[in-house]
């Protein structure tokens, strides 16, 4: 019996001697026998660990959840398994029970953001939507680490219709981003029935799910599951690959179905020290992508969760790698990159600084060789000054529903519209002084 490559076939006999292909490929069978606990992980890759290694590794598992797929278990190199980038991300490792000062149990303060269970309302217009609580594959470097892989929280079909009636309610939700959790873990039925609830929203313009399956266990992307999304158009797919050599036939080959369906696929990363935090790796990784029609979307800076900081790596490391990729590959082959704003702030875009200098007639910029240029401003442009009046405006905004609400934040600043001149924190010392101060009442 051939399974697929050598590897793959020792680890498959080692779980069932009769194990054929058709085991292997069927990701319920790889679900079942997925690797949840030491000893099963050292009888199928013959690494052992001394005892007080493995007192601590019981106890990060305690703490937060194992399970590595057998598929994913054959990406790794046994032979420099401490350095292997796919160990790393699926195997516990002592120093997540090191919780250091900055730590943070919900670092994005998603409770704190959520209207009902399950949903997540930080943005004006979309919402993030946990539909599931379980994964095929853990990583150790999740941001929910401390939520997700918990038996007692999987939401149930009554969580999930109120978060449906949550949207349903809440006209301003144009995009759905379904998350989990791995929503692919829910059966082909049942997110059938979530999608088609979601459309019949008619504000809801698009859906997007957010699936770590083709990295992970790529054989959940069926033809089955394929022919059920395609359906549900507008439909985009974001996944989750973080080395190149992640991208394997197997990836492919699921990557290829679902663009085949029209679905647009993204990717996002997160930055990990020991694993891709190097310009070659990444760009070797984000050429892989594009060559497989996954456009590289985000690139994450390691959060502020508990148990991640042996995976933390400086922000400069980030800016590094970006400077490495603009200007030197396809400009869609360049994700952002983003720290999540602890607190709750979303996403915040960080990048190399072009924009040198500027005066009111030229700006001065430099590109990623290094050549220091001028653009020269226009000496003739009419300013537009909006009063959101657009009938007597000369723009031709003639589109039905063009966004009506009024700026926020420093959109708000900008704007000609708001008198605003200002955002102030709330307890400032400084305006705290003013009020107390009654002569200027
Ligand atoms: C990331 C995220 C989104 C989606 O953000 P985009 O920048 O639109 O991809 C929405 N809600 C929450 C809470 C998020 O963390
Ligand atoms: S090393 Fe790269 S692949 Fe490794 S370390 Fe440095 S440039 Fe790289």
């Amino acid at each position: 019996m051939v399974i697929y490559d050598e590897k793959q076939q020792e680890i498959a006999e080692k779980i069932n001697p009769k194990a054929i292909i058709s085991n292997w490929k069927d990701w319920k069978w790889q679900l079942k026998n997925s690797i949840k606990d030491i000893s099963t992980f050292e009888r199928l890759t013959g690494i052992k660990f001394e005892k007080k290694k493995r007192a601590l590794l019981e106890q990060t598992v305690a703490k937060f959840p194992l399970s590595i797929t057998p598929y994913y278990l054959s990406l790794i190199d046994t032979t420099d398994y401490k350095n292997d980038p796919f160990f790393l991300q699926s195997f516990p490792s002592p120093s997540e029970l090191i919780v250091e000062k900055y730590d943070m149990i919900d670092p994005l303060s998603e409770d704190r953001d959520s209207p009902v269970t399950g949903i997540i309302h930080r943005y004006p217009d979309r919402v993030l939507f946990h539909i599931s609580n379980i994964c095929s594959m853990y990583c150790r470097h999740c941001t929910r680490k401390r939520k997700v892989g918990d038996i007692d929280s999987i939401p149930g079909k009554d969580d999930i219709a109120k978060g449906i009636e949550y949207i349903r309610n809440t006209p301003v939700v144009r995009d759905v981003l379904l998350s989990g959790g791995d929503p692919f873990m829910l059966s082909d039925n049942y997110l059938d029935w979530i999608l088609t609830e979601l459309q019949k929203i008619p504000h809801v313009e698009v859906i997007r799910i957010g699936t770590r399956m083709p990295v992970v266990l790529p054989y959940r992307i069926t033809n089955e599951l394929v022919a059920m999304l395609k359906k549900h158009h507008p439909l985009w797919i974001n996944t989750h690959f973080n080395h190149p050599r992640a991208i394997t036939d197997s990836s492919i080959e699921a990557l290829r179905k679902l663009a085949d369906a029209g679905i647009p696929l993204g990717n996002q990363t997160v930055l990990l020290a020991g694993v891709n935090d190097c310009p070659r790796i990444m760009k070797r990784l984000v050429h892989r992508l594009v060559q497989n029609r996954v456009r590289p979307y985000y690139l994450y800076q390691c959060d502020l969760s508990e148990g991640l900081s042996h995976f933390r790596t400086p922000v400069g490391k980030g800016i590094e790698i970006m400077e490495s990729l603009i200007g030197h590959t396809s400009g869609f082959a360049v994700p952002t990159y983003v720290i999540d704003a602890p607190g709750g702030g979303g996403k915040i875009p960080v990048m190399p600084n072009y924009l040198i200098s500027w005066s009111t007639n030229k700006v001065v910029l430099r590109n990623y060789e290094g050549v220091i240029t001028t653009y020269k401003e226009p000496d003739s442009y009419e300013p537009i000054f909006c009063d959101r009046n657009c009938k007597s405006c000369k723009l031709q905004l003639k589109l039905d529903g063009a966004e009506e609400k009024h700026a926020i934040g420093i959109e708000k600043l900008l704007s000609d519209y708001d008198d605003a001149i200002s955002l102030i924190p709330e307890n400032n010392d400084r305006m705290d002084r003013r009020s107390e101060r009654k002569d200027y009442e």
